[in-house]
């Protein structure tokens, strides 16, 4: 407990909030958002039939990476204010340019669906705030986003009533802003953030709800929640017999972790407002890693090294070592560069990306993990509730060792059957991202839980593809079961004996009628090849039913999804096979191999993948996020570069300014040989049903 916080002042904001400003509408005719730039209020009427001059489209599905593309977030301080929205595709154009929201004196911001959507990072709230946004009204908000706001002190709502009310300069109720939530959300706001709110609590002036829900069937999820309740933060107790969904309260976190994207920012709430000498809670269970910006200095476009941007994101590498160095946390460096095949030295990378080593060497079946990131999920492919949180979140674990959450509901996945050889885990997820239940942003916040022989039958390294893209259904977590794989995982992995790792599993599992809002099923057997065309994973389709033939430019196989060991195991499948049909890489086409973490880069080594990569002609390069955030090699540089990606999310300028279609492991692999998107068949396997579009 750090003591000082518990004598600290802490108030809570006025009942009647007014918001002084104006409104701006995040709309899809870039000439709309340019007059509001300009200084024209448009007109708004909610009521007026969609797309027409009194309501003008607004934009869905805006992610954090239009609010704040990654090289913004190389800010950590309020100079973020000056690029909220920099990335904000509206029509085929990116209307909104540095200063321009702040300079507007926009108060609100307004879109449609799904705002918030894609990467956890905080860096797009606080950039919203940062320029004089206040309140957030959109038709749905992400969970992680939303609570972004909630902990910085934004208002959010759903209500489109609110517009006109903030154009008068109405004063607007505090509960109108709290009507709809728990009783925590309602405190952090009423707190104005979660800091406060944390403080307040740790004084005993917060109320916390108290979770009395009487034993019943519960999820595997439900179980854990259970396990890891806080009763009283005082006296350290926790657990209870049961929870339901909508309980609020705290868990206590075994793992936390954060990169360098976050841990800065973090860092600097810390030491501004705790104090720079403070210790954090267990630190021996706090981890941070330098996994994104390893590359950088290879990929960064000029204009960015003019504008100084290699600097500031240099610091990001700094501020995260020595906060480590400081507090006696187990930092996940960059690599010193090392001889390649060629005798040539190799660019830094990094030990590993995040997830990679959470799930190689920490998750254990269980456990509550909670990262810095939207894709922390991919660890519950072991039987933990591992989810994303924003930097604020971070920081307040930091002090409490502790979580807030709202039990969310929990819908299940079954797929059945028995999976052709060349269909992925990773075509599983695109299948599911096309599902009418995940388009229409039903299951966002809710917890996925995979389940049926399908999903049985893969390997743990598979299991990870299918919760690490939990986060692009919008999910709270995903989640699978552990079982006789995963305790031959913990055993082979961890150098676990059987009874070790049988006895962490034992209870893991949701009982019979435990309750699932939606059950999604799905025949493997019937899956073909899949893709998703550029602009969102959920724009799945099978590869056969291609207009036409697609030439690719880059072929890219990486990241904390797809650079795993099996995933290596799969491109060397299928560049072996194209060695000794003589075939390479195609002319023109650049090839890349990632691995998410340097035992994955061993462990190619050990089996001489290293030399078939090189041999085929892919560029086989150390771990780290590069391309996949748009920050190492394998970045498109035109609107025109096609690539075909294993990565988990392909929305507009995710990897450059392109058009990058994502697909499995072996469907890249195959279109980096053929030089255009095609299925892969293993040798002497008899094709599906629309060969001629589609084989190598
Ligand atoms: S590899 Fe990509 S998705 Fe994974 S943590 Fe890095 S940036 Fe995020």
């Amino acid at each position: 407990m750090i003591q000082s916080l518990l004598s600290r002042p802490v108030q809570k904001v006025p009942d009647r909030v007014r918001f002084d400003g104006r409104v701006l509408f995040l709309a899809e005719d870039p000439e709309i958002v340019r007059r509001q730039l300009d200084g024209e209020d448009i007109p708004f009427d909610p009521e007026a039939p969609p797309c027409s001059a009194a309501h003008p489209a607004l934009r869905d599905n805006i992610s954090t990476d239009e609010i704040t593309p990654a090289y913004i977030c190389y800010y950590f301080d309020e100079t973020l204010g000056d690029f909220p929205y920099l990335g904000l595709k509206c029509g085929e154009e990116f209307p909104i340019v540095r200063g321009a929201v702040r300079n507007g004196n926009f108060v609100a911001s307004v879109s449609g669906k799904r705002r918030g959507k894609g990467s956890s990072r905080e860096q797009s709230p606080y950039a919203e705030m940062m320029a004089g946004i206040r309140l957030v009204i959109a038709e749905n908000i992400e969970r992680i986003y939303r609570e972004n706001c909630q902990n910085l002190g934004l208002f959010t709502s759903t209500d489109f009533g609110l517009i006109d009310r903030v154009r008068r300069g109405e004063e607007i109720p505090l509960s109108e802003f709290t009507a709809n939530e728990g009783g925590i959300s309602r405190g952090i706001i009423e707190y104005g953030g979660l800091f406060n709110y944390n403080v307040a609590r740790l004084q005993g002036k917060a109320e916390v709800p108290t979770v009395d829900t009487p034993p019943r069937p519960m999820t595997i999820s439900e179980k854990i929640f259970a396990r890891h309740w806080v009763v009283d933060a005082a006296s350290g107790t926790v657990g209870v017999p049961a929870v339901k969904p909508g309980d609020q309260g705290f868990v206590i976190t075994d793992i936390r972790f954060s990169h360098e994207y976050v841990t800065p920012m973090s860092a600097i709430f810390f030491e501004q407002l705790v104090g720079p000498d403070e210790p954090v809670n267990d630190p021996s269970s706090v981890f941070f890693f330098r996994d994104h910006l390893t590359f950088l200095d290879q990929v960064m476009r000029p204009e960015h090294r003019e504008m100084g941007l290699l600097d500031v994101a240099n610091q990001l590498e700094a501020k995260q070592r020595t906060f480590a160095a400081a507090k006696g946390i187990r930092l996940y460096g960059q690599l010193d560069k090392r001889l390649n095949l060629h005798g040539a030295l190799t660019a830094a990378g990094s030990e590993a990306i995040c997830h990679s080593k959470i799930l190689e060497a920490h998750a254990l079946p269980g456990q509550i993990i909670i990262g810095s990131d939207s894709h922390t999920p991919h660890a519950g492919a072991v039987g933990c509730v591992a989810f994303g949180v924003g930097t604020t979140a971070i920081f307040n674990s930091w002090i409490t060792k502790d979580v807030r959450v709202e039990v969310p509901k929990s819908f299940r996945v079954v797929v059945h059957g028995e999976k052709p050889s060349n269909i992925t885990a990773k075509d599983f997820m695109l299948e599911i991202l096309r599902h009418p239940y995940i388009k229409s942003g039903e299951a966002i916040g809710q917890i996925i839980e995979y389940a049926g022989e399908a999903v049985s039958a893969l390997s743990v390294d598979e299991r990870a593809t299918m919760t690490n893209m939990a986060a692009e259904v919008g999910a709270f977590t995903g989640i699978i079961a552990p079982d006789e794989k995963t305790v031959e995982y913990l055993m082979e992995q961890r150098g676990m004996s059987e009874s070790e790792a049988r006895e962490l599993c034992a209870g893991l599992y949701s009982d019979e009628d435990a309750e699932y809002v939606k059950v999604i099923e799905i025949d493997a057997s019937s899956l073909r090849p899949m893709i998703a065309l550029p602009g969102d994973p959920g724009n799945g389709m099978y590869v056969d039913e291609l207009p036409g033939e697609v030439a690719i430019d880059i072929a890219y196989a990486g990241s904390c999804t797809a650079g795993k060991k099996e995933d290596m195991d799969m491109y060397a499948r299928v560049f072996s096979e194209a060695l000794e049909r003589g075939e390479k890489v195609a002319d023109g086409v650049r090839c890349f191999i990632q691995c998410g973490s340097r035992e994955v880069f061993e462990y190619c080594q050990e089996r001489g993948y290293d030399r078939v990569f090189t041999d085929v002609g892919a560029t086989f390069i150390e771990p780290s996020c590069g391309a996949c955030i748009n920050a190492g090699p394998g970045v498109s540089r035109t609107k025109d570069d096609v690539t075909i990606s294993a990565i988990n999310r392909n929305f507009p300028g995710r990897s450059g300014p392109g058009q990058l279609y994502l697909a499995s492991p072996y469907t890249v692999a195959a279109s980096a040989i053929a030089g255009r998107i095609v299925e892969w068949h293993a040798e002497g396997e008899a094709r599906g049903s629309a060969p001629e579009l589609a084989h190598v």
